[in-house]
């Protein structure tokens, strides 16, 4: 239904004869061009001067051959049949199309070359024949039927030397040859930029520019270091083949993202995968959101590859849902694969996000959302800050602190200054990787949640400096506001309390940052994932347990390094809101009890709370795959009711043979020593493909790979819009929407981007559009 919806949108043709002349032939974009063949309009309702760049759109695309929808199904004669995915696969897979909202096929290559209305009921009209594949073949007709013509036509357009627009410009060999260098210099130099995230073009292209951009002053360097190539560029190439237009580096650019965007689809195959969102963040002004695909692939590997950006027009659920199936019509994917999803909890956009997610559901009951763990951990963390009163106290001041220091870029700098002496007289202090450089206090206001821990970590190594700069700006701040604030501060930040918060948060936060991180791992499963949580909260229960003689040590050691005075333990508790009234109670008992054991205790109730929501029903089967202890968590009714829970992945007959599988595969599994000792289901998956013992047990492997595909963070989809932030920003406003979304799938999937060879690159090129020159 959904990618109707957003089509229906667009100007069908009915309403396009209406209105006439100048806008019916306006320059189309290639990219508004309808992928469902019942939405298009005929070729000849376009400008004849653009009608073969349309042309070559749709066959450099292949045809529109969406797999795993939900086919309706037809009576036919008293048998209900429906549209078999197969034929894309047989002998007509060239040109065979499938529309779903017509429920009908229909001809590529007929639709691009059709003159007249005769003899085109595949381009025009569709038909549903699934009972007779044979009429496929009367459509394909004798030599000089319509759709042969229509065949070789395409042959020629793709096949430019054999063009009649060819013929006329016949290249000279030496001219193809000077053409092919002066390409491949230009591909090369292209895909060097976009492995860095480097911008293209400079401020000033003009002729007398000192710097014309990397693109042009990169390609002027190679023509001086390499004769050849410097004979046949710039200046040296003929006037209108200098491959120097920014429209020129777009297409390469464009055909690299196709390139890696084309292995992403072979490696996820007909698989089911998740989809992860994220919004974008002070990019642009413009909203986007990111899109991952998890899947796994033909080894048994969890893979996260990043496919776009969507741009929306307004940040409302249907708008974010018709972005999303923009993206997979384009690429003939299907809601119907999808088994789960994940967005990022914490974004400002979390509202639509779960209408999103609702209207996903509805078409697709298998999309399961699980909460996003990593975002689930932040909110333990918050959820502890804001229940305990001395806790919240800490953090605002050391928000204060950070707000303070960093306030002007005066201050920036004065810490700078004072932490390289700093660094000069203490050699002990741990240099290098960055961790010394620079006096960067991550704020711990950021929705990122491990920064809370970073900041606390460095307000320990750098205590030193941060109370130079308080001392600084106590006699040099003009104001006096400001100076009694940072006096305020550089006493608070010289108590025992504060340096015995810092310590202990810590080491709280350094437990659970661990298991943030082993969250956003790729290739991270939500069993795994489940595990890992227990496995956290009983390091938290051994810390409260053990901890605190440990972390009084170091809060000692700390203060006699910085002459803060220490409380003694022994000595009785002094209120500091009413010092004259009697506690009762020793310095130890308030800070063991009072302090480590109850913030601990609610940490670890905080805990349970929020995990045991994740931990729905769903994630408590899976954990029957786990292979841990020798697959004790192994039992067969519960994965059995996993299955039940993927009614499009197991049908009747299937689950009656899983049945029987399972006691096969758990004997055999608990039997084989190359299954011992193995860390997760992402680990099984990948031995039973080494094993080719997917095999043997293929429905037990799917549910394999139905836990894995569950995302377990939105990481992936984070570390795309890092990526965006690194392809310069400004660099966006002059190139466009198009090689923003470009580079970022080659700069992201880099490992993919590193294997697409030059020569696919130059044939993809030269099919786009119509070259003067020839390879
Ligand atoms: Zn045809």
């Amino acid at each position: 239904m959904s990618i109707l919806k957003f089509f229906s949108k667009s100007p069908s043709p009915s309403n396009l004869e209406s209105s006439n002349s100048s806008s019916k032939f306006s320059k189309i974009d290639l990219d508004d061009l309808p992928p469902d063949p019942s939405k298009r309009k005929p070729i000849s309702s376009y400008n004849p001067n653009q009608r073969d760049e349309i042309r070559r759109y749709y066959l450099v695309k292949g045809p529109h051959q969406p797999k795993g929808l939900d086919r309706p199904w037809t009576d036919f004669g008293g048998k209900m049949r429906r549209f078999p995915e197969e034929w894309y696969k047989s002998e007509y897979g060239n040109w065979i199309e499938y529309s779903k909202k017509e429920d009908k096929v229909y001809c590529l290559y007929c639709y691009l070359f059709k003159e007249s209305r005769q003899n085109d009921a595949y381009a025009i009209d569709g038909l549903r024949c699934w009972n007779k594949k044979e009429k496929l073949q009367k459509h394909v007709g004798e030599r000089n039927s319509f759709h042969d013509i229509a065949r070789k036509k395409v042959d020629d357009l793709l096949n430019q030397a054999q063009s009649i627009h060819a013929a006329f410009e016949r290249q000279t060999d030496k001219e193809k040859k000077d053409y092919r260098l002066r390409l491949t210099t230009s591909i090369k130099l292209v895909r060097a930029l976009l492995n860095g995230g480097l911008s293209f073009r400079g401020h000033d292209e003009s002729k007398n520019s000192i710097y014309k951009g990397h693109y042009l002053e990169l390609l002027k360097l190679l023509g001086e270091i390499n004769e050849e190539i410097g004979k046949v560029i710039l200046d040296n190439a003929p006037k209108n083949c200098q491959m120097t237009a920014p429209s020129i580096q777009k297409e390469i650019c464009s055909c690299f993202a196709e390139e890696v965007l084309k292995k992403i689809f072979e490696e996820l195959g007909d698989e089911v995968f998740s989809i992860l969102v994220d919004e974008s963040r002070d990019v642009s002004n413009k909203e986007q959101m990111a899109v991952v695909l998890r899947y796994v692939d033909k080894l048994g590997n969890v893979k996260e590859r990043f496919v776009g950006l969507v741009h929306v027009m307004e940040t409302t659920s249907l708008s974010l849902k018709s972005g999303i199936d923009r993206l997979f019509a384009r690429y003939n994917l299907s809601l119907n694969r999808v088994r789960g999803q994940g967005y990022d909890g914490a974004s400002n956009m979390s509202g639509e996000f779960n209408g999103l997610k609702a209207l996903i559901l509805k078409e697709n009951l298998s999309a399961y959302f699980v909460h996003c763990f990593a975002h689930q951990l932040q909110l333990v963390v918050v959820g502890l800050a804001t229940k305990h009163h001395e806790i919240f106290k800490f953090f605002g001041e050391v928000s204060n602190l950070i707000n303070v220091v960093s306030a002007s870029c005066k201050r920036i700098d004065v810490g700078r200054e004072k932490q390289r002496e700093n660094l000069q007289l203490n050699p002990e202090v741990e240099t290098g990787r960055g961790k010394n450089q620079e006096l960067s206090l991550a704020r711990p206001g950021d929705t990122r949640w491990s920064s809370h821990e970073k900041t606390l970590h460095r307000l320990i190594i750098l205590f030193p400096v941060v109370i130079e700069v308080l001392e600084y700006i106590e006699t040099s701040a003009s104001d006096d506001a400001h100076k009694s604030q940072a006096d305020g501060l550089e006493i608070y930040m010289k108590s025992f309390t504060f340096v015995f918060y810092l310590h202990m948060m810590k080491e709280i936060l350094g437990i659970t940052n661990k298991l943030c991180e082993a969250l956003q791992k790729k290739d991270q499963d939500i069993v795994n994932a489940c595990q890992l949580i227990r496995s956290t909260k009983a390091q938290l229960l051994d810390y409260r347990l053990e901890g605190f003689d440990s972390l009084l040590k170091d809060v000692t050691t700390f203060c006699d390094k910085y002459e803060i005075e220490v409380v003694k333990m022994e000595d009785e508790y002094v209120d500091p809101k009413n010092r004259r009234k009697k506690t009762n109670i020793t310095n130890r008992h308030h800070y063991v009890v009072n302090n480590f054991n109850t913030v601990l205790d609610m940490q670890i109730q905080e805990y349970e709370r929020r995990f045991n929501e994740v931990t729905t029903n769903l994630l408590m089967l899976m954990n029957c795959l786990s292979p841990c202890n020798s697959f004790s968590a192994f039992n067969k009714q519960n994965l059995l009711d996993l299955a039940g829970m993927y009614p499009y992945d197991f049908n009747i007959d299937e689950k009656d043979k899983l049945k029987y599988e399972l006691g096969h595969y758990i004997y055999n599994m608990k039997d084989d020593t190359r299954f011992a000792n193995l860390n997760g289901v992402g680990d099984l998956a990948k031995r039973m493909v080494e094993t080719r013992k997917h095999i043997d047990y293929p429905l037990v492997y799917r549910l394999m790979k139905l836990s894995l595909v569950l995302p377990v963070a939105t990481a992936s989809v984070e570390r795309s819009f890092s990526s965006m932030k690194h392809v310069k920003t400004d660099v966006r406003n002059r190139m466009g929407d198009g090689y923003m979304n470009d580079s970022c799938i080659c700069f992201v999937e880099r490992d993919l981007f590193q294997q697409v060879s030059v020569e696919d690159v130059m044939q993809r090129f030269q099919k786009m559009k119509s070259r003067r020159q020839q390879l």
